[in-house]
């Protein structure tokens, strides 16, 4: 066969592939995360992909994490509709009394089934016959319900970002029989820039417009599909950013001593457990301890925070003020970081605002929404996959003025 045929052949089956992929394709979403990204960089920054989602889709004013507004508890409160007490994971670090063990996001005891409660998208979507794929998203890579994503990755820092793209667009590519309608893609490189230089640097204003040529890599791929207008895709952070200051720093040991409380969890909330008959002791000594630093009995955490109900929650928590640091003065353990950026806070701060856009299909164009809460978005992905819903928190009647 001449080089002119072989190359017309590839080029008519490439062709053929792209019609067959238009026409068979069910309603599917790309879920993205982009951890650590908070709403205001859009406007910071000329980022023309993450506005073509503002003018061409839907964007909140603000998404409101969980609490505490980190990474793990977040990213799975999205996936399930579900607030941190009610699936488990309540912290990146917890203790829980019951098995005796404590959870540590960042270590491999967070691959283990026992932790993680609910039901996430892709086991709604795999238990009800269809696919799911993801690009990294916490609990992915743990069976849960006896049910993984049917393509899932094991979680690598490193790995680059457009090439994750890249796999995503593979995946559109393969015959409707196999190919995914619920896919998840995370990147963490704005959490990364956040932390080390804090949100309002111009650091992190660079990495927001290496964020958005992902997306445009995203968008060109699906133009060339001519899958752009048909594929639903909800952009999420998990939380937002705040500014740290060597000034703004609550040293614990100044108040209690090390050996009355276990410290689980360390900034900007404290999870603490005194030792059996030192409770009143811890209490009382950081009670009013320090203007910038709020102490709450299990039984008195806000409401609004909804996370009381759960035994991995802690009797004592100490939770910062926005901006500060809780930190141990000596020890190589603790928060030692106390410039560039941190979160954790109440979700509700500006500052902890999370992102949301949406684009496709069933979303509404330059539709602005009111803020509102990421344990949502779950119910919001099985309207648009046609799934019923697990028992969750959510309640897609909060967003529906989104959709068309
Ligand atoms: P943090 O800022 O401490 O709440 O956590 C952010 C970090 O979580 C990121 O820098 C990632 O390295 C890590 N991370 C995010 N998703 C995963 C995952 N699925 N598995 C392991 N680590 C993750
Ligand atoms: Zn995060
Ligand atoms: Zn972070």
């Amino acid at each position: 066969m001449s080089r002119f045929l072989r190359f017309s052949l590839v080029l008519a089956v490439a062709a053929f592939c792209a019609i067959a992929q238009q026409s068979d394709l069910k309603p599917t979403v790309i879920l993205i995360s982009f951890d650590g990204f908070r709403p205001d960089y859009i406007d910071r920054t000329s980022s023309p992909n993450f506005h073509r989602f503002v003018t061409e889709g839907v964007r909140a004013k603000a998404m409101y994490s969980c609490f505490p507004s980190k990474t793990f508890p977040n990213h799975y409160s999205i996936v399930t509709g579900l607030y941190p007490e009610h699936h488990g994971i309540v912290s990146n670090n917890f203790f829980d009394p019951e098995l005796n063990e404590t959870y540590n996001a960042f270590r491999d005891i967070a691959k283990e089934t026992r932790w993680y409660g609910g039901e996430p998208i892709w086991v709604t979507a795999e238990s009800q016959g269809q696919i799911a794929a993801s690009f990294f998203w916490v609990g992915s890579e743990v069976s849960i319900k006896g049910r993984q994503p049917s393509r899932w990755k094991k979680y690598d820092h490193n790995f680059p970002n457009a090439q994750r793209v890249d796999t995503v667009l593979s995946w559109l590519d393969l015959p409707a029989s196999i190919r995914p309608s619920c896919i998840t893609l995370y990147f963490a490189l704005l959490d990364d820039a956040g932390h080390r230089s804090g949100p309002d640097s111009p650091n992190t204003m660079f990495v927001v417009e290496q964020a958005d040529s992902v997306v445009g890599r995203l968008i060109a791929g699906l133009e060339n599909r001519k899958l752009l207008d048909k594929v639903n895709i909800v952009i999420v952070s998990d939380h937002g950013m705040s500014q740290l200051s060597p000034d703004r720093v609550v040293y614990l040991e100044d108040y209690i001593d090390s050996t009355d409380s276990r410290v689980v969890d360390w900034s900007p909330v404290a999870a603490l457990i005194p030792a059996s008959g030192r409770e009143e002791k811890v209490y009382d000594a950081l009670k009013n301890a320090h203007p910038n630093l709020k102490l709450y009995r299990k039984n008195e955490i806000p409401e609004l925070w909804h996370y009381r109900d759960n035994p991995r929650i802690s009797q004592l928590l100490a939770v910062a003020d926005d901006g500060w640091t809780i930190a141990r003065r000596r020890s190589q353990r603790g928060e030692r970081r106390l410039s560039g950026g941190n979160h954790g806070y109440d979700p509700r701060l500006p500052s902890m605002h999370a992102l949301f856009l949406a684009r496709g299909p069933v979303f509404k164009q330059r539709f602005v929404a009111e803020p509102f809460e990421n344990i949502h978005v779950y119910s919001l992905l099985c309207k648009i996959l046609s799934l019923t819903t697990a028992p969750n928190d959510g309640d897609l009647r909060h967003i529906m003025n989104i959709l068309r």
